[in-house]
């Protein structure tokens, strides 16, 4: 492959760096060296054969005056970046080989790396595949986001709770960023507006405050090419100049206070997930990597161009979900006001320049800012929203003469209580493309919450269903499956990963069978092995691995799952001597810190768990834990020494899912509702390949329409009712038997919104067939392999390809 570096990558050359590295960048003796040392003398290495790659990359787009995408989210989780650099530079053997020399497993070094957690969960995560993607592909693309000092928090479990750290990921440096010392921007905020007297002078933004916005590149490889992209990501800086004001008035206090005030923007990221943080930080969290992003594009731009007229011919900007929304006003104000553009000729290169990806259907998670907030933190941006918004709605009007409930459902205004902005609609305006992340959540967008807007315009609505890297997930998490994949069907599934159904044939073959479960096998000791270390529990990798790993989340109960569980367990000790399935319960997911409800599941599940896991009279048939800290390194070790993937949302909540994905790919079987990508994987897969479960979206929402009474349920259901009556009563919790009351309350009471109660019959009976199945490995196997096999699609280059062509009009190396 990469001929460029092939005389870099000599070994004794390789070695001969990272020694070189290990005294010239780290300052240790080379003899002297820990893993973690070695770690970071070989991402150097990496480093500067990555810089390489990326002077060259932007060298040829300047040249070739290329059309860039620029991908703007508010998140990226990234996990660990030296494994996948090394696959990319074709390095990992050279690297394997220089950590031998020091007594040291690549495999140890590489776990040293901290994750850059910069993100939640899948949005945050789809986020990262793509900049995998859009590198191998060799689009000419910027991820831009929010160099946060605090990622995402570490999660620790103690007394069966929820314990959050800090997570300062950069604190000790990362050996993967560059600081672009020049590129800095101004953020401005708060004060109010002018509107001179003369309507050809711009209205004059008389902000309050100020913070600079400087640039941290990371080089993001592509596969299989030279090309590489680039995240970048913004950190917040006081202006220097009213620091030294207060600094040299002696009143350091408040010069420490004014730094903090505005430093304190790119600080930490948000923990929560599918529910908007009404914060004012967020807010200006928002606009400040917005504002900054945008700048930085104009100003690129304009460099090369000279002119602003053909922006939309050599820009695209894709809004990762609503958070960069406020992007449309801010390029509408840096047009009008800055660069003096007519308001319509400004608005045609903005609508053409805008595309947006929506994540969610549920209408807490619909991201709105009070009118009032956005008026004191972008007063002008209030007025730019406000014209948009007039503007739109004359020309809505004319589609429906008199209907007013139409305009006030378009509105980018809730003006149905206290005043609010909605950032969907604005991002929906904005943009002439608009796309869900799986085809029935795409559907059931312009069905429900986009309706009135696709009755405008239905050719701005489109599916481009999610996708995963397979260099991380299957290459790099699983590298026991890819030696047997490149072995069986050659190693292009790496970079083209429909070659998988090529492995369709090999499931009739008995000795690739035992081959395929060997390897399972091998993964699922690696896991217990992590399990043992992380939470001292001893699990036996001969028993069934069920897993539901994501955030926890009442839509994607894991509650439901605990309730399988108790019933499993009532149904072996009424029963003890059958012939049971052994298997082991694998749960990991952080919980939002302010998020009650789903603390307390994470701990219900750590009770059941201390329960049923010393239980003698189960003799260990039955295992219950709770893997904690989940993240992309967590994920990499349990998605291949999956059996069972638990993918069991309320029909027509969860957009897509992609931990659905990662595990199929990876020879799970799903256990899954009729929702979001589990349909389109169980299409691919074959319906006797998946195991699918449950009320349909229709029949969810015909379930509550009827007045659904989860009570009837509990009353009618001996066996629910007895799962119910022990967590409630205590069973789990002996210490605190009124623990779990107001849990189970919520279902009985409380209305059980996500119909957990109504689903459990035929989830229990799901998972019957799927102990029945397991008795039989080769059954099993012939599954497994299927399912490897139909996960071709479910590339994020395939996603990315769409992308490009459906929405950026980019040309693709494919
Ligand atoms: C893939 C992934 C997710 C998304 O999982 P879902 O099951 O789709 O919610 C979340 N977190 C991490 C670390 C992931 O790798």
């Amino acid at each position: 492959m990469n001929t460029s570096t092939a005389a870099l990558t000599a070994p004794d050359r390789f070695e001969a760096q990272v020694d070189r590295h290990l005294l010239s960048t780290v300052g240790v003796a080379p003899a002297d060296a820990s893993q973690s040392d070695i770690m970071h003398a070989v991402a150097q290495v990496a480093r500067e054969a990555l810089s390489r790659r990326w002077v060259a990359s932007d060298a040829t787009d300047r040249k070739a005056r290329a059309r860039r995408v620029c991908y703007l989210s508010m998140e990226f989780l990234i996990g660990r970046t030296l494994g996948n650099a090394l696959a990319a530079l074709d390095m990992q053997g050279d690297a394997a080989a220089a950590a031998r020399q020091h007594a040291a497993s690549f495999e140890d070094v590489a776990s040293t790396e901290l994750d850059a957690a910069l993100g939640n969960g899948g949005l945050g995560r789809l986020a990262a595949c793509f900049l995998d993607s859009m590198a191998t592909l060799g689009l000419p693309s910027f991820g831009y986001g929010i160099r946060y000092e605090y990622g995402m928090f570490a999660q620790a479990i103690a007394g069966g709770r929820q314990v959050e750290h800090p997570d300062p990921w950069v604190e000790d440096g990362t050996p993967w960023e560059f600081p672009r010392q020049a590129v800095a921007y101004p953020v401005r905020f708060g004060g109010w507006v002018e509107h001179p007297e003369s309507p050809a002078a711009a209205p004059v933004w008389r902000h309050a405050g100020q913070v600079s916005a400087k640039a941290y590149d990371m080089v993001i490889p592509g596969h299989g090419t030279q090309r590489v992209s680039t995240l970048r990501l913004w950190k917040a800086v006081a202006p220097a100049q009213i620091d030294l004001h207060a600094f040299n008035s002696g009143d350091y206090q408040r010069a420490a206070e004014y730094k903090n005030q505005f430093e304190n923007i790119s600080w930490v990221l948000y923990p929560n997930d599918s529910t908007p943080a009404g914060r004012e930080l967020r807010l200006r969290q928002e606009y400040f990597f917005t504002s900054a992003s945008i700048q930085d594009i104009v100003a690129r731009h304009l460099a090369e161009h000279g002119r602003l007229d053909n922006l939309a011919e050599q820009v695209a900007i894709h809004l990762n979900d609503t958070h960069p929304a406020i992007g449309v006003a801010e390029l509408m104000r840096l047009l009008v006001d800055e660069q003096r553009l007519p308001w319509a000729e400004a608005w045609a290169i903005t609508q053409q320049v805008f595309s947006y990806t929506n994540h969610t259907l549920m209408p807490e998670a619909l991201e709105t800012w009070p009118v009032s907030l956005i008026q004191h933190v972008l007063p002008r941006h209030l007025e730019i929203i406000f014209r948009i918004n007039h503007e739109f709605l004359v020309m809505a009007a004319k589609a429906r003469p008199g209907d007013d409930a139409f305009l006030r459902r378009l509105s980018l205004i809730d003006e149905s209580g206290e005043r609010r902005v909605r950032m969907a609609h604005l991002a929906v305006v904005g943009s002439h493309k608009i796309n869900g992340v799986s085809a029935l959540h795409s559907k059931l967008l312009v069905e429900t919450i986009f309706a009135d807007f696709a009755a405008l315009w239905p050719e701005r609505f489109i599916n481009i269903t999610n996708g995963v890297t397979p260099r991380r997930w299957l290459a790099q998490a699983n590298p026991g499956l890819a030696g047997l994949l490149d072995r069986t069907i050659g190693s292009d599934w790496r970079l083209h990963l429909e070659q998988l159904s090529r492995l369709a044939p090999h499931a009739e073959d008995a000795a690739f069978r035992q081959e395929f479960l060997a390897v399972k096998r091998a993964n699922k000791v690696r896991l217990a092995d992590h399990i043992r270390t992380a939470t001292r529990i001893v699990v036996d990798p001969d028993s069934l691995f069920d897993v539901q790993v994501k955030r926890i989340h009442e839509y994607k109960r894991q509650l439901l799952n605990v309730l399988q569980i108790v019933a499993r367990y009532q149904a072996m000790l009424a029963d003890p001597e059958a012939d049971w399935v052994p298997r082991t319960a694998i749960f990991a997911g952080k919980a939002a810190s302010s998020y009650a409800m789903a603390k307390n599941i994470i701990r219900l599940i750590n009770d059941v768990g201390a329960v049923v896991n010393h239980d003698p009279r189960l003799g260990g048939r039955l295992k219950v834990v709770f893997v904690p800290n989940y993240g992309v390194s967590v994920a990499e070790v349990i998605m291949p020494g999956a059996d069972v993937s638990e993918q069991i949302s309320t029909a027509g909540t969860e957009a897509s899912g992609t931990g659905n994905m990662k595990l199929a790919m990876n020879g799970a079987l799903t256990v899954g509702t009729d929702d979001g990508a589990n349909i389109e994987i169980r299409e691919n897969v074959g319906d006797d390949n998946v195991f699918i479960f449950g009320l349909k979206t229709p029949e969810v929402e015909a379930t509550r329409a009827a007045g659904y009474q989860p009570l009837r349920i509990y009353e009618s259901n001996t066996k629910l009712k007895a799962v119910l009556d022990a967590i409630a009563g205590g069973s789990f919790s002996p210490d605190e038997p009124a623990r779990y009351r107001g849990l189970v309350d919520s279902l009985l009471w409380g209305g059980d919104h996500y119909l957990l109660l109504a689903d459990f019959d035929a989830y229990c009976e799901a998972q019957a067939k799927v102990d029945a199945l397991y008795r039989d490995r080769d059954a099993w196997a012939r599954k497994a392999i299927a399912n490897v096999a139909g996960m071709g699609t479910f590339s994020s280059d395939r996603t990315i390809a769409e992308y490009a062509r459906e929405v950026w009009k980019l040309p693709t190396d494919r």
